[in-house]
């Protein structure tokens, strides 16, 4: 088996050192004898997602989000709905979260019309929503308890045609006010908690990796692993946050 993972973007979304969760996965396929190939695409690089099992996409600021906008309307939009909507895997990060979405208004009134991939869209809020939170996985994601942190000022709000990630236990999540957390489509993944995410959550790691692999091989089974230490970091981060 072999999984063939597209990173989006790491030259500008970045933030907190999301990559680490493109690590993640690869080293955990890695364990079970499972090849990955990981390819960056950066501002500028046209190549297709056709062929790409998994879609990574980080973070970024306001200040990011719109240095890519050009970039992202000149095909990447239209490649990133078609791959979706294929049924290509997707992990989304806050800033690359709120990308797929149809706009994100910022607080200080300027506009980024995204791609409208996934029905929901963020307005920015004075407030900043930062800290470390948790939340529980609806039952088509796992079912896990995941502990992030998240740092963002928009408030997404999402439409009918998709499903929260989960329910927030602690901390903001999507909004700070319905106790939604991130989005489900298809095989998308979207969530607002930054570079902890996968490293400290093996349980939803592994049900991403499943959905994709899933998908390519029509069925598909992941190894056991020891995660004692990986379980010992998500237990004590549940603990202490309330
Ligand atoms: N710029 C967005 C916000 O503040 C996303 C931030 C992020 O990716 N951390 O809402």
């Amino acid at each position: 088996m072999e999984l063939k993972i597209c990173h989006m973007y790491p030259d500008v979304l970045n933030l907190y050192g999301d990559r680490g969760n493109v690590m993640c996965m690869t080293q955990r396929l890695n364990w079970r004898g499972i090849e990955t190939t990981v390819r960056k695409l950066p501002i500028g690089d046209s190549a297709s997602l056709a062929g790409f099992d998994l879609v990574f996409i980080g973070g970024g600021q306001d200040f990011e989000q719109q240095v890519l906008l050009e970039d992202l309307h000149r095909g990447k939009d239209r490649e990133i709905r078609a791959a979706i909507e294929d049924g290509v895997c997707f992990l989304t990060i806050c800033g690359g979260y709120q990308m797929l979405g149809s706009y994100y208004e910022t607080y200080d009134g300027q506009r980024c019309d995204f791609i409208g991939a996934l029905d929901l869209y963020t307005v920015g809020a004075k407030e900043r929503m930062i800290g470390n939170y948790k939340f529980r996985c609806g039952p088509e994601s796992g079912g896990s308890l995941v502990v992030g942190f998240e740092n963002h000022s928009g408030k997404t709000w999402l439409g009918s045609a998709v499903q929260p990630l989960g329910t927030v236990l602690a901390g903001y999540g999507n909004n700070g006010e319905d106790g939604t957390e991130g989005a489900r489509y298809r095989n998308v993944f979207g969530t607002y908690s930054h570079g902890p995410l996968l490293p400290k959550n093996p349980a939803l790691c592994d049900h991403i990796l499943l959905t994709a692999l899933t998908r390519k091989y029509g069925r598909a089974e992941l190894a056991p692993l020891n995660d004692e230490a990986e379980n010992a970091a998500h237990d004590e981060m549940a603990e202490k946050i309330h």
